[in-house]
C-alpha cells in the first residue's frame, strides 16, 4: 500500500498556474523517480507534497491522512524528510551540530548517518561551510535522515557534483533502499542511475503528468519524446 498518494492536484504562482495535474504515489520501500525537463513542474511538485506550496485542487495524502491544508512543519513531523535542491544546512554550524540540530528518534543517529557517509564522522567538527559541495550534499542528506523520515525526498542530489562523489551519492540512495523500508522520491537528471535504482518513473511536461509507469517500460523513444533536450 501506497504512503504517499498524490492525486491530481494543481498549483499556481500568483496568477500563473504551474501544475495542471499531477499524481503519484510511493510505498514503503520503493523508489519512484519524478522526471521532466527544465522548469515541467517537478521541483513544485516536492513542494506541494512538503507543504510549502498550496494546492489548488487534487489531494496529497500520507499514510491516509490528507495534508492539502496542513502547516510544512506538521508534514515534516509525520516523516516526511526533504533534501532540497540547493543542499542546504547552516553554513556556520559544525557537521556534528547540524546533524543533531535535526535528530528526533528513531533509526537515524550520528553513529548511523556516519554509517552511510563516514566522511561527515571525519569532518564532524568542521563548519559545513568549509565542506565541498559534495560532502554539503551528504550533510544534507543526512540532516533529512536524522529526522527518521518515512518518505525521503531527493531533489537534485547530485546536481553540479564531480562524477565519483555523484557515485558516492547514488551508492547511498541504493543502501537506503536495499536496507530501509523508506519510501523515496528522486527528482534527478541522471537517467541512467535513476534506471538502476528507481522502481517507477512519473513523467511531468508542463506541469502536467504525460507518463507513469515501472523503470523498465521507460523506452528510449519515451526518453527521447519526454526528456531529450
Ligand atoms: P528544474 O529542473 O529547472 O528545477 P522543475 O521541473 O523543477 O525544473 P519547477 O521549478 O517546478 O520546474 O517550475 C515549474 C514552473 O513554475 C516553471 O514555469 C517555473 O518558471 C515556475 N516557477 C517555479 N518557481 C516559481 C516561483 N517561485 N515563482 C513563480 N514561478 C515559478
Amino acid at each position: 500500500m501506497s504512503l504517499l498518494n498524490v492525486e491530481e492536484i494543481t498549483a499556481s504562482y500568483g496568477a500563473s498556474q504551474a501544475l495542471f495535474g499531477v499524481s503519484l504515489t510511493v510505498a514503503p520501500g520503493e523508489v519512484v523517480a519524478l522526471m521532466g525537463r527544465n522548469g515541467m513542474g517537478k521541483t513544485t511538485t516536492i513542494r506541494c507534497i512538503c507543504r510549502m506550496l498550496p494546492v489548488q485542487s487534487g489531494t496529497i495524502a500520507f499514510d491516509g491522512q490528507v495534508l492539502n491544508r496542513m502547516p510544512s512543519h506538521r508534514a515534516a513531523q509525520l516523516g516526511i524528510g526533504l533534501v532540497p535542491e540547493g543542499r542546504r544546512c547552516f553554513a556556520n554550524l559544525t557537521v556534528a551540530e547540524n546533524l543533531l540540530a535535526a535528530a528526533r528518534s528513531g533509526h537515524w543517529t550520528f553513529d548511523t548517518v556516519s554509517g552511510l557517509f563516514p566522511r561527515l564522522a571525519e569532518r564532524r567538527h568542521q563548519s559545513a561551510a568549509s565542506l565541498s559541495g559534495g560532502e554539503q550534499q551528504m550533510l544534507a542528506i543526512g540532516r533529512a535522515l536524522m529526522t527518521n523520515p518515512r518518505l525521503l525526498i531527493l531533489d537534485e542530489a547530485t546536481e553540479g557534483l564531480a562524477p565519483i562523489v555523484r557515485q558516492e551519492i547514488w551508492a547511498a540512495v541504493s543502501r537506503l533502499k536495499a536496507e530501509t523500508a523508506l519510501a523515496i522520491l528522486v527528482v534527478d537528471k541522471s537517467l541512467k542511475e535513476l534506471r538502476a535504482v528507481a522502481d517507477r518513473a512519473v513523467i511531468v511536461q508542463r506541469g502536467e503528468q504525460v507518463w507513469s509507469g515501472a523503470m523498465d517500460a521507460l523506452t528510449d523513444d519515451l526518453t527521447d519524446r519526454y526528456l531529450g533536450v
